[in-house]
């Protein structure tokens, strides 16, 4: 069944009391798939997957320095449906649904049935005229919402319209699906995913290694096989994976089933999400720590998306201080060594 409501909640035990969850839910949508509701521990009251998925009171906590858009995405789109940030690539947000509703989510204005809905044919074709008319375009993302919520045949029509344009070369889908609802990943929306003369990545969004189920794994397994590049992106929440043990689990984890890890996102300023945020010294301190413990294949580029659309600035600690040629470097266990070495 899919949890839509907190009625949903209380019949699938995900909650025993609802009071104030009415509130929460009028202002941020619900949503939980069969394979997320399947995953949660109800007896756990500090479960990692129900903390992204099952809405909170805390919700209702807004702090001073939340906002609506924290990235800035309404400052720098030119026409609906797109976002354009950076001079070579655009955001195509056709659609603001998704298949599960995160906590934390930092389009969590944006997205859900009160959102901002899915572009029309028209809009539709106002963006793509867009990214034709920008020769500077190199590659095309599509994120929301999730794209892979449309049909593999609405996927397939996108494709086909950016095949037609020569100068973007590479289209990169950002989705939760392969993780939450995995059975959606069939031969069909793989074949859709991709254009010829177009290379195709897709960002998979998980944060916890429980979300690597064997349902989970084929279906990034179909992707890979059928010719997708997979990288990975998660966000650093509090009381999901904000230690090093987690971290390293799910970092590693993307790297066994073919995912290159790419971005660990430091948590957005979304209204209601502070009981997410953790500091960025934490951040710093726990991405270094994994980087003495893991392979360098599985680590991520900690990164902040500066709020008020000035992009993401990569935040992880720096290893290395100094300048005029004569540098200190720091390892990973935190000890300085002179570069040049002297003597
Ligand atoms: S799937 Fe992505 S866009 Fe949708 S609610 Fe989760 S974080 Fe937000």
């Amino acid at each position: 069944m899919l949890i839509r409501t907190t009625q949903h909640l209380i019949e699938a035990g995900l909650v025993s009391d609802a009071t104030g969850l009415e509130a929460v839910a009028a202002k941020y949508a619900i949503g939980i798939t069969p394979a997320i509701a399947a995953l949660i521990d109800p007896s756990d009251a500090d479960d990692p997957i129900a903390r992204q998925f099952v809405p909170s009171t805390l919700e209702l906590v807004t702090t001073p320095d939340e906002r609506a858009d924290p990235i800035g995405d309404l400052t720098h789109s030119p026409v609906e449906g797109i976002v354009h940030r950076y001079p070579d690539r655009v955001l195509l947000k056709a659609v603001h649904v998704c298949p599960v509703y995160c906590r934390f989510c930092f389009r969590r204005e944006m997205v859900g049935p009160q959102g901002l809905g899915t572009l029309t044919g028209p809009e539709l074709d106002a963006a793509v005229g867009y990214i034709a008319d920008h020769a500077e375009i190199w590659e095309v993302i599509l994120t929301g919402g999730d794209p892979l919520v449309l049909s593999p045949r609405r996927l397939r029509e996108i494709m086909l319209r950016l095949a037609g344009i020569g100068h973007v070369k590479i289209v990169r889908f950002h989705t939760r699906v392969p993780v939450v609802e995995p059975e959606r990943v069939d031969a069909e929306m793989v074949e859709a995913l991709k254009a010829s003369g177009k290379t195709t990545y897709l960002a998979v969004h998980a944060n916890h290694p429980r979300e690597f189920t064997e349902a989970a794994r084929a279906a990034m397994a179909r992707l890979v096989d059928g010719g997708v590049a997979l990288i990975s992106q998660s966000v650093l929440l509090a009381g999901v994976n904000d230690d090093v043990e987690t971290l390293a689990a799910l970092m590693k984890g993307f790297v066994e089933n073919r995912v290159k890890p790419y971005y660990l996102h430091h948590p957005d300023l979304a209204p209601g999400t502070s009981h997410f945020r953790v500091s960025i010294d934490k951040g710093q301190a726990l991405v270094t720590a994994l980087r003495g413990r893991i392979s360098g294949l599985a680590q991520p580029t900690y990164v902040l998306d500066i709020p008020g659309g000035y992009g993401k600035a990569d935040i992880g600690a720096s290893a290395i201080a100094g300048g005029d040629g004569c540098f200190t470097v720091r390892d990973w266990q935190g000890g300085e060594h002179p570069y040049p070495p002297q003597g």
